[in-house]
């Protein structure tokens, strides 16, 4: 199969070429097809699936092809993408395949002067790339109108659920037409999802290229056991010995990102942090380095993990265990892209054991723990598999037969390891909102 037998116009093909696109990769070859015959889509499909093209190519072409021309302060087409480094890789994926067609695009999104973007859509602009709240403030200020608008594309609609955006998204299905194409892509799909869908779709076209909730096969994935204190040691110990090049690192939080980059940065290492702290333009700049190969360790909160698009990629690390499981599936997602191969490794300690156990639930794998010499934790990381299960306590020795029973014996450093398992955090915390509740808004 090509592109071209999929029925796209020259102009695209001719992009596709320069790009280096030879074959259509499987969801590419079902939404193509669909989008084009004016389908609504609800597509699971994985980042690094090719999802982007999939729904930008035919997208493209209906503009080209169908409807009036753009009216000043209006947009034929909307994306929608949960974080503002995804709103620029979208962007600019659509640019590099609209390279030579008649049409406008741009991206807007928080974090960055509102001004020049509402300079931007006086003329108005065909595809239209936005993080859900700043369209909102765009509308409110009449900016921006959407009564033109054919197109609705949800990407990584998870990921805007699970940000705290269903509110936002409740709104901005009020501000829509009625009568539009909507695409949804969504890497999981909970029941929030599909309520999503239910609401926002019109006898849509299910397409599953790969199975729901399995992270990807190119992927090569293990965990090392340790303690939780010896896991900056144990991330620089695993660095030097296996001569990482170029990494991406993620860790729980925002003071987790600064003080692993602080503690390399002081060994001499050239490593840079993105967290939601951070002022976009230099969370930009940090991401940019890194794809130059300027910086060579990126460490980042969850915010990088959905949708970037690294090339070639071969290394993510767990520095933490995601606490939502879906989002170890988007981490390890950023490696192993586009046919390429890639390995994830995660450091596990003994408190995140539900989490481990969580994710290999989710992608119904028992992951592969791999001892490291000299890291062998002293809190034992108790067992788990895909099913769920949880040994919290590793089996006692049998009673050893002492005359006067009774009295506390000395049964090794590994029994007291049974308190290993404190209560974790849920593991699910923040998807069980209604989609279209008028609760107040989550914080990012
Ligand atoms: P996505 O899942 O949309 O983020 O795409 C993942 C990566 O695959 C991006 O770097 C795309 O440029 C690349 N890609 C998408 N479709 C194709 C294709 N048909 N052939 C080769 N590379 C592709």
């Amino acid at each position: 199969m090509t592109f071209a037998t999929l029925g796209l116009i020259e102009p695209l093909l001719r992009a596709l070429e320069t790009l280096g696109y030879q074959t259509p990769t499987p969801v590419q070859a079902q939404a193509i097809p669909a989008v084009l015959a004016g389908r609504d889509l609800m597509a699971a499909a994985q980042t690094g699936t090719g999802k982007t093209a999939g729904f930008a190519l035919p997208l493209l072409q209906l503009l080209t092809l169908e409807g009036p021309k753009v009216a000043a302060n209006s947009a034929r087409a909307l994306i929608l993408c949960p974080t503002r480094e995804l709103a620029e890789q979208v962007h600019a994926s659509v640019a590099e395949y609209a390279q030579h067609l008649p049409l406008t695009t741009y991206a807007v999104y928080g974090g960055v002067s509102i001004n020049p973007q509402m300079m931007k859509l006086r003329k108005g602009v065909d595809i239209l790339v936005a993080t859900p709240g700043r369209l909102i403030d765009l509308f409110r200020q009449n900016a921006l109108k959407l009564n033109q608008l054919q197109t609705l594309v949800l990407d990584e609609a998870d990921r805007m659920l699970d940000l705290g955006f269903s509110e936002e998204l409740a709104n901005i299905y009020r501000m829509l037409p009625k009568k539009r194409q909507t695409l949804l892509f969504s890497a999981t799909f909970s029941d929030d999802i599909r309520l999503l869908a239910g609401q926002m779709l019109n006898d849509p076209l299910s397409i599953e290229v790969s199975p729901r909730n399995v992270a990807a096969n190119t992927v090569k994935q293990w965990v090392v056991p340790v303690d939780k204190k010896r896991k900056p040691e144990l991330f620089v110990h695993l660095m030097r010995k296996g001569r990482w090049k170029q990494v991406l690192v993620f860790a729980k939080t925002r003071n987790g990102v600064d003080a692993l980059v602080d503690k390399l940065q002081g060994l001499g290492i050239n490593a840079d942090g993105i967290h939601g702290d951070k002022p976009q333009a230099t969370r930009q700049r940090a991401l940019d380095r890194f794809k130059a190969s300027d910086v060579q360790i990126l460490v980042a909160t969850d915010v990088a993990a959905r949708g970037l698009d690294i090339e070639d990629l071969p290394l993510v690390v767990n520095f933490d265990l995601p606490i939502v499981a879906e989002d170890y599936i988007h981490r390890i997602g950023r490696t192993g892209r586009a046919g390429n191969t890639g390995e994830a490794i995660s450091l596990v300690c003994a408190d995140e054991v539900n989490m481990l156990s969580a994710i290999e639930m989710l992608t119904r794998q028992t992951l592969t723990r791999k001892m490291e010499p000299d890291f062998e934790p002293e809190h034992r990381v108790p067992d788990t598999d895909a099913s769920g299960q949880v040994v919290k306590k590793p089996k006692k020795p049998k009673k050893p037969k002492t005359s006067g029973g009774g009295g506390k014996r000395n049964l090794g450093k590994w029994v007291d390891s049974g308190e290993v398992a404190p209560a974790e955090p849920s593991i699910k915390p923040v998807r069980k909102v209604p989609v279209f509740n008028t609760g107040p808004r989550k914080k990012k």
